[in-house]
């Protein structure tokens, strides 16, 4: 055994990690200490008091008999852990390796944990495996109490992983696990087993009394019967998969009521599968072991099977079970559960066999995660986090690798200094808000950005590669994006999503030659080698045959051009045109519906349907003839669509009626019919537009409106409310004013930290050189929320909240004006918020061949917020209700005015903006009492120390 072959060293290698190893020689004398490690922020700003998020580091110390060993630092604790254990492993020269000693404990312990198995203590508690103990003890006649082999082996954890570390191979050979069980089992003069041409394990001795009464109670509890559906998948591809009931009653053993539905009389040759689909679901398919499987478990494992199988493999349970199965089987959800003392039990029926063979396809995950099959497409692009929908592709890539017996993808991430993206801001310079990579490069510059959160630029640039392996770590496949991210994530998201659309056009169509292959991997920066490809895949294209057909809709590169000319493709659309429209990038809200309908018109059978169904437009994250029809129409209408049948799969996977469903697929004059309905557009992002339809764009607007003001007048305390990334205050900056302290207070940590450092390199720049904001005596910045009071926001000459009312709800607006107004009292206070008269023009404009907004309904659907995070947008009317209201509750005057657009011109500005002024009969009111503080200080810098008090 010490000298197996290399294949098997590999296969070791990914089975035990470095803490295995370190626990197989000290136990629990080993021990781990993980910390949080704070790297100090080499290049961000001194004073900041929020930990920077260079996500959480964690670091590892472990503590052996002979020696301490602290690890490097990683982003997750058990990263560090296997680290610290790696290194141990190498300073103490541990081979793991060489592990007869360990086969001999791993034997002994196989042996002590069935004695355990088969003892009082274990019947009595609630495992899995206890439950088939019980059922057992149910029985009458010879087999009462005799347990199959098959099911301790699959139903016990640590059974099986003694037999992987017995001999690796027992992970994909189930007889394997068989025999190291039985022959740990022989050993135990307690047991009796049986080999031949059955396969049970009982005690010699009954349970005592004690231990069996609580049982029948249990049982009297328990009963009555329970009929389970279940699907038998025959061996043969020409035989249809049928639907089987198992009608369980409370005295008999569910395993034999399955043995007896493949032909059997009891359960002790069925072979039990793992789990398939998620490792936490019950459905596994259960199929007869052969005697000859079994006659001589240990002998040669590698050689031929025997000719009898040959005949009778199982494509289908084989494929679903990523494992060998042999003859007919029944795939079941059924059994007991660590939770519940009952057996758990899921009608199975043909539409859920089809859901786990889409769920297995590359873009299935996706379709089910958002409960649509039929209109549903993985989309071919990851624009932005916030417009995709339903699971992520990095999720996807995962779940397909695992569903395909094949190693997890590794991602490759590359962080380099991203060049000045658009300098917006001309000589503003930012700095790098977290280092976390290999690469010591130089301190990234980038040039600033204003606006809400969403649009700040971070500053580096981010590369992903991924590689998918076979287990036995062959390479598959490999992507390298020349494309960058500036976030990691989407970096990841983006590469992961590569590999799926790739892979997807491979799954419709097996057959596609390899130059063509070739050219669509070329296209999405993907290299392949097609050995392992076609060696991994191999069973796959038995199980999806009807795939080719919706290639042909759905494998252009293009978005496709739906045109009338294309002749199986009908569209007709309904309903007055309400001029509101969706554009790429903009997300469509539908109602639909999908029917399988003969040509005559009168047979229709609903297979889908969704009352809301989002998508970015664009993006192809539907079915290609789907977005099509919707670019035609306008909210309100609706729309027939005629198209070709999709995959057999697919309808199969989605309708619930799978005979009559069937029937008229066969019947070969039927074709899809959607009924859609536009029931909403959301405009890409507010900053987008913002930036794409006002020049300067309207964040920068708002702020230049506020330095002007302030530049006029002579204050010397600013204190900004809601300052986000700081975009104000750092403008303050590039001008003579008189201020001497500024304070910024907001409440999320992500842009305060923003705005700190971005505060700091530019003050710092103050103190040696003759720049505009020399002035600057004091900067603050507090996490705090503006609708709590505060005694240090007491008094100041301006206050300024730029775009942040409509963020909270609007009784907080009117909380938040109220404490400003009679509490804080600024001289001056400037509010800006959008003005959602205006937003038609903002859709307008993006739309330039729409006719006239009718009025009414189509008017009041036009106006949706400019942004998700928007909790109301107010109209000219509203805000100037809001301001004058405020202000003559507590003595100020106000004066309208905005940005982006004129106020002479319908519907006004873009942003609306009101000037609140104290006015001079009643002056500041002079608190003396005790200091409140509620909010934090995040940062401060004063005349060029910054200082720091935790
Ligand atoms: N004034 C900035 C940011 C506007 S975005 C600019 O013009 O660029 C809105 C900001 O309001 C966000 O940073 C959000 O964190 C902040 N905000 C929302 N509710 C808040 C509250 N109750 N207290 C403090 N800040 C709040
Ligand atoms: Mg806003």
């Amino acid at each position: 055994m010490g000298t197996s072959g290399a294949a098997a060293l590999e296969a070791k290698k990914t089975t035990i990690t470095p803490k295995a190893v370190i626990y197989q020689k000290y136990g629990s004398r080993a021990s781990y200490e993980v910390e949080e490690v704070h790297e100090s922020v080499q290049n961000g700003c001194p004073g900041l008091y929020i930990p920077q998020k260079g996500p959480c580091l964690y670091q590892c110390r472990l503590n052996l008999p002979e020696l301490s060993i602290l690890s490097g630092t990683f982003k997750k604790k058990k990263d560090a852990e296997q680290a610290a254990a790696e290194m141990a492993i190498q300073k103490l020269g541990i081979h793991p390796l060489v592990h007869s000693p360990n086969v001999h404990d791993a034997g002994e312990e196989l042996v002590t944990r069935i004695a355990y198995l088969f003892s009082n203590e274990f019947l009595a508690s609630q495992h899995p495996l206890s439950g088939h103990f019980k059922a057992t003890l149910r029985r009458e006649g010879d087999l009462y109490g005799c347990v199959p082999v098959s099911v301790i082996a699959v139903y016990d954890g640590k059974i099986s992983n003694l037999c992987k570390l017995i001999d690796p191979k027992a992970e994909s050979n189930p007889c394997l696990v068989i025999s190291f069980v039985l022959q740990a089992a022989a050993t135990l003069p307690t047991l009796i087993t049986a080999t031949e041409g059955q396969l049970w394990i009982r005690r010699e001795n009954p349970y005592p009394p004690e231990v069996m009464e609580p049982l029948l109670v249990e049982q009297s509890c328990t009963l009555g019967s329970v009929c389970v559906q279940a699907l038998l998948i025959p061996s043969s591809l020409h035989e249809d998969i049928k639907p089987v009931t198992l009608d369980v009653s409370s005295s008999t053993y569910y395993l034999d009521v399955i043995a007896q539905k493949l032909g059997l009389l009891d359960a002790s040759k069925i072979l039990v599968s793992r789990p398939i689909g998620k490792a936490s679901s019950e459905t596994r398919l259960y199929f007869v072991g052969s005697d000859s499987l079994f006659v001589e478990p240990s002998s040669d494992l590698n050689g031929k099977k025997p000719d009898i199988f040959e005949g009778s493999m199982n494509a289908r349970a084989s494929y679903l079970a990523g494992q060998e199965v042999y003859g007919g089987a029944i795939l079941a959800s059924i059994g007991y559960t660590w939770k519940s003392k009952d057996l758990f039990h899921e009608d199975v029926f043909l539409k859920s066999y089809y859901r786990m063979l889409i769920y297995k396809t590359p873009s299935g995950p996706y379709k089910l995660s958002r409960e649509s099959t039929i209109a549903a497409e993985l989309p071919v692009v990851f624009t932005i986090k916030s417009n995709w929908r339903g699971s992520f592709p990095r999720e996807i890539l995962c779940t397909f690798c695992r569903q395909h017996r094949l190693s997890e993808p590794v991602f490759n991430i590359s962080r380099y200094p991203g060049k000045a993206l658009s300098d917006l801001s001309g000589s503003q310079k930012k700095l790098k808000v977290t280092e976390l990579t290999e690469d010591p490069g130089p301190t990234s510059e980038n040039a600033a950005n204003h606006g809400d959160d969403e649009t700040v630029e971070s500053v580096s640039n981010f590369r992903c590669e991924v590689k998918v392996l076979s287990k036995l770590q062959d390479l598959i496949l490999q992507c390298s994006p020349k494309d960058s991210c500036r976030k990691e994530t989407d970096c990841i998201q983006n590469a992961s999503l590569k590999v799926l659309s790739w892979l997807s056009s491979y799954f419709q169509d097996f057959n596609m030659p390899l130059e063509e292959l070739n050219s669509l991997a070329d296209a999405l920066d993907i290299k392949f080698n097609p050995s392992h490809l076609f060696k991994e895949f191999k069973f796959c294209s038995t199980m999806y045959p009807n795939q080719q057909r919706i290639i042909k809709a759905n494998n252009c590169v293009d978005v496709p051009q739906a045109t009338g000319e294309h002749e199986n493709y009908l569209l007709r659309v309904e309903g007055p045109e309400s001029g509101i429209c969706p554009s790429n990038g903009s997300l469509a809200c539908i109602c639909y519906s999908a029917c399988l309908v003969m040509e005559a018109g009168h047979t229709k059978e609903l297979i889908e349907s969704a009352h809301e169904f989002e998508f970015e437009m664009g993006a192809r994250a539907v079915n290609p003839h789907v977005e099509t029809a919707v670019a035609q129409m306008s909210v309100g209408q609706s729309a027939f669509l005629l198209v070709d049948l999709p995959s057999q799969e697919l309808i199969l996977a989605a309708a619930n009626d799978s005979a009559r469903a069937l029937s008229l697929i066969n019947s070969n004059i039927c074709r899809l019919e959607y009924c859609i309905t536009l029931l909403k557009v959301t405009e890409p992002l507010e900053d987008r537009m913002e930036q794409a339809l006002f020049s300067p764009p309207l964040s920068k607007q708002r702020v230049e409106y506020a330095v002007e003001h302030i530049k006029k007048s002579d204050a010397t305390t600013l204190v900004d409310f809601g300052c986000g990334s700081g975009s104000l205050l750092e403008s303050l900056l590039d001008y003579p004013t008189s201020l001497r302290k500024i304070v910024g207070v907001d409440l999320s940590l992500k842009s305060l930290s923003r705005a700190a450092k971005v505060l700091h390199s530019k003050l710092s720049k103050s103190l040696d050189g003759d720049v505009p904001c020399r002035g600057i005596q004091s900067a603050t910045l507090y996490d705090g929320s503006i609708i709590v009071f505060d005694s240090r926001m007491c008094g100041f000459d301006i206050g300024t909240c730029l775009e942040v009312i409509e963020h909270m709800e609007e009784d907080q607006a009117s909380l938040f004006g109220d404490l400003v107004l009679s509490s804080f009292r600024p001289s001056v206070l400037i509010v800006s918020t959008p003005n959602y008269e205006y937003n038609v023009i903002l859709q307008k404009s993006d739309l330039p061949s729409q006719e006239e907004v009718p009025e009414g309904k189509g008017q009041s659907e036009s106006c949706r917020f400019r942004n998700h995070d928007h909790k109301f947008e107010w109209t000219r009317e509203q805000f100037s209700s809001w301001a004058r209201n405020l202000a003559s509750r507590h003595d100020y005057s106000v004066e309208f005015s905005g940005v982006g657009g004129s106020a002479d011109r319908e519907p006004g500005f873009a942003s609306q903006i009101a000037l609140f002024r104290r006015l001079p009969w009643r002056d500041e009111c002079v608190r003396d009492e005790e200091p409140v503080h509620h909010y934090n200080i995040i940062w401060e810098w004063s005349n060029g120390k910054t200082s720091k008090s935790d």
